[in-house]
């Protein structure tokens, strides 16, 4: 019984592995490996690589492989290789072995050389657009190139001359020589090699040929001795030419190439070049701008590393192509955070109260529970004066039924404090409410009922004295549709102009010494964290996740 329930829960991947494990295949070896291209900044579908990579060998006693897959010199840099590396610790993964595609620079053309001397590649020199026209289509074959049968000796001396930069760059290629005919675009005689004059971030001007991604991913993964090559479903019909490469290379080490889908998420985009895009064209403030499906900008945001593994964990892996809902990221933010996140008080949109029974010039401290869900996070103090504030939206002139806040006449219980009842409301020359006038019962002490009357609704407020401003930035979607990139319109079109609003707040004075990226729970408002702007005299707070998904509200309204 107990057996079946752990193979159900094994994923397709896992099932691979422990066959591979009894067949004693690998010499029962798992070696895995994140194989991220220097030229952009992690996104939330890495992050899932990573977890899947990094847990496998954890899970299977196996090793992990970090590797730059740095094979294209224009657009790769070392900023990206640091932040890669900083965002794979900080997710909580270590890896290994760290190696670049570029430290196989010259193995790799040793074996490109090999691979001439077998017969199996030539020097080829159509022009892109001869290619194009060479190349066929999906239902007609392709034709072999006019310089397909070049002797070996004249296409060994022609891939060295390639590689001291004696031609400019697209003048040659390196192919390999497969089946012009094949139903297999990926075989038809693919590029292995291109001239590219430019310098590279790691090994300078020393190679003016570079290798295709190809013929330098699988290599790279036999190299190391990985044993099983995930990669996401648009690579599944570049396998067979995977196992080409090493397969007529008979390379020491046959790693095993596995596809899964991409990880797709509503309201945002997940390619690199479109999120380049975004920081380029300033549409966001950064790479780690909070509304980025970056892992800095989620970091930025108030996401922990717990939360983005537990929705890497919850969305699983599997073959079909799929959307997963923003909520259920929201959803595993909010569920750690609800175990790990003080409490505090802050009023987000400030209305003013002034208690007017209360004595002039008082303070008194008053205890509040840091985490009523977790008693060992103790409790703290905070100041009660003759003016606070509350919440805007916690009062209503003209209140419904079932409104328990504040009213004109009704009395609430101001959290931790006491019993308030509205007597009088002050208004500007426009007729917006600006004051409410007070009166508190003192035997309310703490929040607690004197004497058995009941009063439904409980608000927090702040002191207008000891309170302390911040600077408060609230986000939302950053696109108005679910698959921005999906349609016919281009994706920054959708870009939601309300994604970023930034509103003057205040907050309990404990929150004066709060660091850069620790998070609360602003009481009933939602997850707030400080951002790394903030500053002793400027406070900003980034809202990481309302309490509540109020999204899922409007929908269900609907
Ligand atoms: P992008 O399209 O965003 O540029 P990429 O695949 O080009 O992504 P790489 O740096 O080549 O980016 O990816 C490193 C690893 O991360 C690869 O193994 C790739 O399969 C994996 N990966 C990238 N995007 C996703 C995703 N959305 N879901 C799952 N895995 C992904
Ligand atoms: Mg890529």
């Amino acid at each position: 019984m107990e057996e079946t329930e752990e193979i159900k829960s094994l994923n397709f991947i896992e099932q691979i592995i422990e066959k591979d494990l009894a067949e004693g295949k690998n010499e029962k070896r798992v070696h895995t490996r994140f194989p991220p291209e220097p030229n952009g900044y992690l996104h939330i579908g890495h992050a899932k690589s990573i977890c899947l990579n990094g847990g496998l060998a954890k899970k299977y006693n196996g090793k992990f492989n970090l590797r730059f897959d740095d094979t294209n010199p224009e657009t790769e840099d070392e900023e990206y290789v640091n932040s890669i590396r900083n965002d794979v610790k900080w997710l909580g993964f270590q890896w290994d072995g760290e190696y670049n595609a570029s430290d196989y620079f010259q193995q790799l053309y040793d074996y490109a050389v090999q691979l001439i001397k077998l017969n199996k590649a030539f020097v080829c020199e159509l022009t892109a657009e001869q290619m194009r026209e060479y190349h066929g289509t999906a239902v007609t074959p392709g034709k072999d190139s006019p310089y397909r049968n070049r002797s070996v000796e004249e296409n060994l001396a022609l891939f060295e001359r390639m590689k001291n930069g004696e031609f400019p760059d697209g003048k040659y290629l390196l192919r390999a020589k497969i089946d012009m005919a094949s139903p297999n675009m990926h075989f038809r005689d693919p590029a292995l090699y291109r001239i590219r004059k430019k310098h590279h971030y790691r090994t300078g001007d020393k190679w003016n040929i570079y290798p295709m991604y190809d013929f330098a991913h699988g290599l790279s993964d036999a190299i190391e001795g990985i044993t099983h090559s995930i990669c996401t479903l648009e690579f599944e019909v570049h396998r067979p030419l995977y196992e080409w490469i090493n397969n007529t290379l008979n390379t020491t080490y046959r790693p095993q190439q596995i596809e899964m889908s991409r990880l797709n998420i509503t309201y945002t985009v997940m390619s690199k070049r479109k999120l380049m895009q975004l920081v380029n064209e300033k549409h966001v403030s950064g790479w780690d701008d909070p509304r980025m499906p970056t892992v800095s900008g989620l970091r930025r945001r108030g996401y922990t590393p717990e939360a983005i593994r537990d929705f890497c964990e919850r969305v699983g892996i599997s073959k079909r192509e799929n959307l997963i809902d923003v909520s259920l990221l929201e959803f595993s933010i909010r569920e750690d955070l609800n175990k790990k996140a003080p409490r505090v008080m802050g009023v987000l949109n400030p209305l003013k109260v002034v208690i007017t029974n209360y004595p002039e010039g008082q303070v008194e401290e008053l205890e509040a529970v840091n985490n009523p869900e977790d008693e060992s996070a103790g409790k703290r103090m905070v100041p009660f004066t003759k003016e606070l504030y509350i919440e805007q939206e916690d009062f209503l002139e003209v209140p419904s039924k079932k409104w328990f806040r504040l009213a004109p006449g009704t009395e609430v219980r101001l959290r931790y404090a006491y019993f308030i009842t509205c007597q009088e409301i002050i208004k500007d020359s426009e007729g917006k409410v600006v004051e409410l006038r007070c009166t508190y019962d003192p035997a309310s002490r703490g929040g607690n009922s004197p004497d058995g009357r009941k009063v439904k609704g409980t608000i927090h407020w702040v002191s207008a004295i000891k309170g302390i401003s911040a600077e408060i930035r609230l986000y939302d979607r950053l696109f108005t549709t679910e698959t921005p990139d999906k349609g016919d319109v281009d994706f920054k079109e959708l870009i939601n102009p309300n994604s970023l609003q930034v509103i003057k707040s205040v907050l309990e004075p404990s929150l004066a010494i709060a660091k850069a990226g620790e998070s609360f729970q602003f009481e009933r408002m939602g997850y707030f964290c400080v951002d790394k702007d903030s500053t002793e005299k400027n406070l900003v707070f980034n809202r990481t996740v309302s309490l509540k998904d109020t999204w899922a509200k409007i929908a269900d309204k609907n």
